[in-house]
């Protein structure tokens, strides 16, 4: 229970490198309105990788398609976690540039207009320790939180962009990626070229792949293709640890009234808390295990699955936010398991939400869901962001009833549905939904800066 409990909470956040989360890029007006800090919009990447999974290297190239939003601006900024770069160009031409701090500094040849459409090419290597996960006896391969660790992008959530994703893979390995898979070429080296598209713009740490030496269970289940992989798993395990996936799709779609369409795919990897990504998830070979032995229950899964809603199509403005991920998506886990597993399993999640917030305030780290700066978090801020977030997220299912509850979840998700969002657009969802001024319950749990 306890590592269960720990999984839950630390889900989505294991690798991440401390202290690259810092201030918001953009920030909502009182009114609602975006004002951008960024001198650009990213609209699209475009990005090839030639990984080396025995010696853990990259090599990479990507084009980023971007269109400034301050006329005159001359310097570009991205963030590259460790990486090496190698050239910048922009339409052609190479361009200046300096790294410092994690951040890929570059300088136009000119001035430009406003809306001016950039193309920005950068070529670069690097063996990342975070955000890439290299397993050579598995002839793996796979993400994980953050993307800058293995491309030159732009980290902070509340920038969104569509995705052309190509990697050059071993014959034998299998790929699960963003979006569509569009082809699948033998190279004449003999590896293959993996080319998968993502045609919505969702934010970068939603971006990812895995690849590996993978059995694996292809099914068509009433408009959802779903796909189960692992390197330890036969088919007929497979089936039965994913066997609630069409469900939980089908359920968290029932809910928000938004059906999720597609492809949706999950690896069982050499190692991971778990780590959602558009279209696909991750989770450890262990955690598969478990679910078979029966000393998991299927939680994480349903928890990743949530994340298509909540984090890939409606996602915290910054990380401040970042309750209305993990806190919501915690929540939406214990009430899928209600649905499928009966009230008590429900009640027992709740309770075990109640202790640990308790807890919280008797050792003093208790503190709003909503954090100024999300930097260096610790196991108790996690805490507050994924267990009171949620206990909060159930006491205001207690407080307004089921239909009042469900019917401002819908028209939040339906409304920010590709957007970012900060705590007061969930507090005037569910405002309007109930009809009651819920000010004073959300200045309680989620303090003055929603
Ligand atoms: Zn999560």
């Amino acid at each position: 229970m306890r590592i269960r409990a720990m999984l839950m909470i630390l889900a989505c956040l294991g690798l991440m490198p401390i202290g690259v989360w810092a201030t918001p890029a953009k920030e909502k007006s009182p009114q609602g309105d975006v004002a951008p800090l960024r001198s650009f919009d990213v609209q699209h990447y475009s990005v090839h990788l030639d990984p080396d999974v025995d010696a853990g290297t990259l090599r990479g190239q990507v084009v980023i398609q971007l269109d400034l939003v301050a006329a005159g601006a001359t310097r570009l900024d991205f963030d590259v976690g460790a990486l090496t770069i190698d050239a910048v160009r922009a339409d052609g031409q190479s361009l200046p540039f300096e790294v410092a701090d994690r951040r890929l500094q570059v300088t136009l040849a000119r001035k430009h207009p406003r809306g001016k459409r950039l193309r920005i090419e950068v070529d670069y290597h690097g063996a990342p320790k975070f955000g890439m996960e290299f397993h050579p006896q598995r002839g793996e391969i796979y993400t994980i939180f953050s993307t800058s660790q293995w491309m030159p992008c732009i980290d902070a959530p509340d920038e969104r962009a569509s995705l052309d994703l190509r990697v050059l893979l071993p014959i034998d390995a299998r790929m699960i990626g963003n979006g569509s898979e569009i082809s699948a070429r033998k190279q004449r080296d003999g590896r293959r070229l993996h080319h998968w598209r993502l045609r919505e713009s969702v934010p970068s740490f939603t971006y990812g792949f895995a690849a590996g030496r993978y059995r694996e269970v292809a099914l068509h289940d009433g408009g959802l293709s779903l796909r189960y992989l692992s390197g330890a798993l036969d088919e007929r395990q497979l089936r039965r640890v994913f066997a609630e996936t069409p469900d939980m799709l089908r359920f968290f779609g029932e809910k928000t009234g938004i059906p999720y369409r597609g492809r949706y795919s999950q690896a069982l990897v050499a190692k991971t808390i778990g780590q959602e990504m558009a279209g696909l998830a991750v989770l450890s070979e262990a955690y598969g295990q478990g679910v078979l032995d029966g000393s998991h229950d299927v939680g994480l899964i349903a928890h990743e699955v949530a994340h298509q809603w909540w984090g890939v199509g409606v996602t915290c403005l910054d990380w401040g936010h970042f309750w209305l991920n993990e806190g919501l998506v915690t929540f939406m886990t214990a009430a899928y398991l209600q649905h499928r597993h009966g009230d008590a399993v429900y009640r027992e999640r709740v309770a075990g939400w109640k202790q640990r917030v308790e807890r919280l305030r008797a050792e003093g780290k208790d503190r709003p869901l909503v954090y100024a700066r999300w930097v260096a978090p610790t196991a108790d801020d996690r805490a507050v962001v994924y267990v009171k977030g949620a206990y909060a997220i159930a006491q205001l299912r207690e407080e307004l009833g089921e239909e009042a509850f469900w019917g401002g979840i819908r028209a939040y998700t339906q409304a920010n549905q590709g957007q970012s969002v900060v705590t007061s657009d969930l507090r005037a969802a569910m405002e309007r939904s109930s009809g009651r001024d819920l000010s004073a319950f959300f200045a309680r749990w989620a303090g003055s800066g929603e």
